[in-house]
């Protein structure tokens, strides 16, 4: 089944976080659920209200945009995995770009966070993707799935099909500039081979999602794709009509 996950990063005020979701609702109440799975991350101090307001919903869920990799303490201003399971949080993103290149988080931290949240029973969606300059110069394939190496090289087959992938490339990252379906059908590709190769014997490898300015228009097209298991998105997720038609797009 595929994947949409909304990912809203810092934007919306408390009542406009309530007129979305309450059309959210009304919305994903009327699909049938057993055709895609919904996540839905706002920030932080949204998340009871988005698990208030979604409950019950069948195939939505509340995902976190990040947490940090140590169980508890010290750690001003930081939110720990084991938190945001207990507030019923299902997911948590790991590692997505604007948290690498703004927040100097390493492929080191990625992989301690990933294992923050699989101890705390979150399910990471593990962010990786090229800038523009690594594309040009032809080493995409290479520089992404080393990230995914990076990443989750260490995990077990069990603990591995706890996990999602999404594939974002940087350039395409909110600047109304997508892959084309080509372009992501092939990184998909070097994903997939990758994840078989290391773990040959999973019993359902981790969806690979695809992210970058996916919008109602290219929706349809990248989903169709081969090993395209969903998708992530950023500003679309903040119009319900367009999310709700990017999920309508996955089912
Ligand atoms: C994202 O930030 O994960 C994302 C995909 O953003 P956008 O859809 O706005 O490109």
């Amino acid at each position: 089944m595929r994947l949409v996950a909304g990912n809203w990063k810092m934007n919306l005020l408390p009542n406009e976080a309530v007129a979305l979701l309450t059309a959210l609702r009304e919305g994903l109440s009327k699909r049938d659920a057993r055709r895609a799975q919904v996540l839905i991350c706002p920030p932080f101090p949204y998340l009871t209200m988005a698990l208030d307001l979604l409950n019950g919903l069948p195939g939505v869920g509340v995902g976190a945009q990040q947490c940090h990799h140590a169980a508890s303490g010290a750690f001003t201003g930081e939110v720990s995995a084991a938190m945001l399971a207990a507030l019923g949080c299902s997911h948590v993103l790991v590692g997505h770009s604007e948290r690498r290149t703004l927040f100097g988080e390493t492929d080191e931290v990625v992989r301690r966070k990933v294992d923050a949240a699989l101890a705390a029973g979150l399910k990471p969606i593990v962010c990786v993707g090229e800038h523009l300059e690594v594309r040009e110069g032809g080493r995409h394939i290479d520089n992404v799935v080393h990230q995914l190496e990076a990443a989750l090289g260490h995990l077990t087959e069990m603990q591995m099909e706890g996990c999602t992938v999404a594939y974002e490339p940087v350039w395409a990252i909110g600047t109304g500039r997508t892959a084309t379906a080509q372009q992501a059908a092939e990184m998909h590709a070097a994903l997939h081979a990758c994840i078989t190769r290391h773990w040959p014997n999973l019993q359902s490898p981790p969806p690979i999602l695809y992210g970058g300015s996916c919008t109602p228009a290219n929706a349809a097209e990248l989903f169709a794709q081969p090993h395209v298991n969903g998708g992530l998105i950023g500003g679309a997720s903040l119009k319900a009509p367009d999310f709700l038609s990017i999920v309508n797009a996955a089912e």
